[in-house]
């Protein structure tokens, strides 16, 4: 037995019966009238219409009847799954994968896996990519005097710029952000490292009683001010932790984006950089949902479906 083994992955119907079990785990709700635990009628056995490949109309499956508002739905609708041309149990095959690679795996690889179209397989990749996006930014880092780590770094090469031996004007650069006390990050696609574009994300996600971990970096200068402590490390000077407080470093963040790096190099070579938001999406979710934080693949799995709803998919291949 090994874990793809398992029904949901093979068998259709069974499919939905899992992913209702996750998405309908506090009742069935109707995506038309908005009624939760209402009445709700199974509609077993209805068929499609007749095609070449399926005379007499495909099954489908998990088809319900809201009895309230009298309308059809799935446990698909309204969700980043809803117009994907895929059986279920292959999208949540590729679920697993995705959450279980820790440097993710490129669109060509699930092709081969899945046995569909590169393309189909590129289009479902950002949709389970958006389901791991995280929303909720409700809750600060450094609350209760927390340490927090902040780094910026940069990536491959954004469209047309013109490649250059040195400094970093035409790579991708991304901030991250590191809650030391719950091991979660926060990172973002950001336009250039300037104050104008860290300020804003640092202030608006970490705690003003935060201990705020940089590196000797001028950007944080001014900001840091605005926190309980700000700690600095002199990594010109080859110093990676603080020799005077060996709690002040951000060697968190910099593992973190090592992870990143790595993956984005081996596996995602060619990133747009209207896309990079998505694959700095997927890496947090791994990393927020890393067996350190206690979670393992098939709570990982059941985590990023829970996030297909409510997402919505505007994006140009
Ligand atoms: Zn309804």
């Amino acid at each position: 037995m090994s874990v793809l083994s398992q029904p949901h992955f093979h068998n259709e119907a069974k499919a939905y019966e899992f992913l209702e079990s996750v998405i309908w785990a506090d009742g069935t709700a109707c995506p038309h009238c908005g009624t939760v635990g209402g009445r709700v009628y199974d509609l077993s056995g209805v068929r499609g219409k007749p095609s070449l490949k399926e005379p007499e109309g495909a099954i489908r499956h998990g088809l319900k009847k809201c009895g309230e508002c009298r309308k059809q739905f799935t446990v698909k609708v309204g969700t980043v799954f809803e117009h994907a041309h895929m059986p279920l149990h292959k999208m949540l095959q590729a679920v697993h994968l995705i959450v279980s690679s820790k440097k993710g795996i490129s669109a060509h690889q699930l092709s081969r896996v899945l046995e569909v179209q590169y393309k189909s397989a590129w289009f479902l990749a950002h949709r389970i990519r958006e389901a791991m996006r995280s929303g909720d930014l409700a809750v600060p880092f450094g609350i209760g005097g927390g340490a927090v780590e902040v780094d910026e770094t940069y990536i491959g090469f954004k469209a047309g710029a013109a490649p250059a031996r040195a400094g970093h004007a035409h790579k991708m650069a991304v901030l991250a952000l590191v809650d030391r006390d719950s091991g979660t990050m926060r990172s973002f696609s950001i336009e250039r490292t300037s104050a104008d574009s860290i300020h804003p994300i640092v202030l608006s996600n970490i705690s003003r009683e935060a201990r705020l971990m940089t590196d000797e970096a001028k950007l944080y200068r001014k900001v840091g001010k605005q926190f309980a402590e700000h700690g600095t490390t002199l990594h010109g000077a080859g110093n990676y932790v603080n020799v005077s407080d060996r709690t002040i470093h951000t060697n968190t963040v910099e593992g973190a984006f090592s992870i990143f790096k790595r993956g984005m190099r081996g596996v995602y070579q060619h990133c747009a950089e209207h896309h990079l938001h998505r694959y700095l999406a997927e890496f947090e979710f791994r990393y927020n949902h890393r067996q350190a934080n206690g979670v393992d693949d098939r709570g990982r799995a059941r985590t990023a479906l829970q996030g297909i709803t409510g997402k919505r998919l505007t994006y140009a291949a």
